[in-house]
């Protein structure tokens, strides 16, 4: 079977810099269940295209067919496996493109963060609920989509269809991205049934769909399909989806991971038909929320994060506020709402960040809007003073720290407490004991693709009381979410005053 990637970028070869494979070699790579090849049947200056041939072992692969086999299901010896594009070739395609796939080029760093032209083509591709499928997956994420069934034997048409299609996506992705879509897509796609899931395929999706599957319209099928309909799993993966800092508004409103105990469990999932799976599974009602919320409806843990940073403000009388790390800026939103806050400002080190901040916020077609009381939204790291970081109340670092290398985190310290120096600095960070409460999570395992750490309790009190300390602020601890007896609240919050 056969995944081929071609891009028309200037200085195509280049691709070969991007994928971590040198297009004048051939390579082969032992797979537990046969070989992967990888080629370059063709790489001029404005044409490259890299193959990745996938050779199954029909006996290797029924021999293996235990634990590390993605396809367990299949161990027959007579399958389709070794002609078909299925979760084979994602298996192949994380082993063999590891770096590419976590958008890393040391060579070219500007080549794996841009979108490149790219048309990738699967011949024989198993696609359960055909073309229309592969184009409600695909077309979303911005793919032109051409699904062309595969007629059973050309000799006799009147046989129909088969099952599989020759898929061909065009469009312009970083590479990155194009590869996971692939990677998670192809077994959605296939939808074989697989009886044995690994515990850490909740982690591997995550990581996988970062960027793109959270605000995905068929983010829950893609999910439940992906996780071969595992509730448990599936709900702990949208649940985190919810969380994740991609997902849209309205993922947000309806979906909490965060009270997995079934006595007091509200079902959410993103979804009107995860809720109905996820009600059945648990016969629990809406009724039964023992969460400390003020209202009945579920909310999310995100939704009780922006209520406690608000919170904390407004404690503070900080009215002037400046959000670090904005990200997409559902924080700066829900401060716009709040005509308490008087003058308020978002900066984030990513571009593709800020550029959804300015789309929720309508920056572009009124930066006054709401009254000009959205000052100011930048683009700006926090490991480098910037004055424009300087004059408010009140500056939020929410669920930013754990983003940042260790050896920046003093930096990031001295940019923030020491430089801009806010009368008020309100931090919010994951509390990674609260992590074994997560189904599907394996230990050890962060809850975002991106996080560099996660502080337990003490952890966490020890740094902001060392920071606190060496900047002359007060820190008190605010539990957010469900304060676990044992483990603690999934979020923590430190609100430093001085
Ligand atoms: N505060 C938002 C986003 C959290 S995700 C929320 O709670 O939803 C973390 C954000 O921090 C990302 O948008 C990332 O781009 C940003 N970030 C990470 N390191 C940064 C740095 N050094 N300077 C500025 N922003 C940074």
């Amino acid at each position: 079977m056969l995944l081929t990637i071609k891009t028309t970028m200037p200085g195509a070869p280049d691709l070969g810099y991007a994928l971590h494979k040198h297009p004048g070699r051939v390579q082969r790579f032992d797979q537990s269940f046969g070989t992967a090849h990888v080629f370059y049947p063709d790489a001029d200056e404005d044409r490259c295209t890299a193959a990745l041939l996938l050779d199954v072992d029909p006996v290797k692969l029924a021999r293996t067919r235990s634990r590390s086999t993605p396809d367990f299901s299949l161990g027959q010896y007579v399958n389709d496996r070794p002609y078909a594009a299925s979760s084979l070739m994602a298996s192949a395609m994380a082993n063999v493109f590891r770096t590419a796939m976590r958008g890393r080029c040391d060579a070219r760093p500007e080549l794996a963060a841009t979108p490149i032209p790219l048309e990738i083509v699967l011949p024989a591709l198993p696609c359960r609920g055909g073309p229309a499928q592969a184009a409600r997956f695909f077309e979303p994420l911005g793919w032109e989509v051409s699904a062309v069934p595969v007629p059973l034997d050309p000799e006799f048409p009147e046989w129909g269809d088969s099952r599989y299609v020759t898929l061909t996506l065009t469009g312009r992705q970083r590479l990155a991205d194009a590869l996971n879509q692939v990677y998670v897509l192809l077994p959605v796609l296939d939808d074989a049934k697989h009886y044995w899931m690994a515990p850490d395929e909740v982690d591997k999706l995550i990581r996988a769909g970062e960027g793109w599957l959270a605000a995905h319209p068929a983010r829950a099928d893609i999910t439940r399909r992906y996780l071969a309909n595992r509730r448990t799993l599936v709900r702990a993966a949208l649940g985190r989806l919810a969380d994740s800092e991609d997902a849209p508004e309205d993922a947000l409103d309806h979906t909490d991971i965060d009270e997995e105990q079934p006595a007091a469990t509200v079902p959410h999932a993103t979804d009107a038909d995860a809720d109905a799976d996820a009600a059945s599974a648990h016969g629990a009602t809406a009724t039964e929320d023992a969460g400390a919320t003020e209202d009945a409806a579920p909310v999310t843990l995100a939704e009780r994060r922006g209520r406690a940073v608000l919170e904390a403000l407004r404690e503070e009388d900080a009215r002037r506020v400046i959000d670090l790390g904005c990200g997409s800026g559902k924080l700066l939103s829900r401060l716009l709402q709040d005509a308490f806050f008087t003058e308020i400002a978002g900066a984030d080190v990513s571009y593709r960040a800020l550029g959804a901040a300015k789309r929720r916020l309508k920056w572009e077609q009124s930066p006054n809007a709401s009254s000009g009381r959205l000052t100011d939204l930048f683009q700006g790291a926090l490991t480098y003073a910037d004055e424009r970081f300087r004059g408010y109340d009140a500056a939020v670092l929410m669920e930013v720290v754990e983003h940042v290398d260790p050896p920046r985190l003093g930096a990031v310290e001295q940019v923030v407490f020491g430089d801009a120096a806010p009368r008020v600095v309100v931090v919010t960070t994951p509390n990674s004991e609260h992590n074994v409460r997560y189904e599907g999570m394996a230990p050890g395992a962060m809850r975002h693709a991106d996080h560099r750490f996660e502080w337990t309790r003490a952890q966490f009190r020890e740094w902001a009381g060392r920071v606190a300390a060496a900047h002359g602020y007060q820190v008190r601890h605010v539990p957010v979410g469900d304060d676990d007896p044992e483990v603690g609240a999934p979020t923590q919050m430190g609100v430093f005053s001085r």
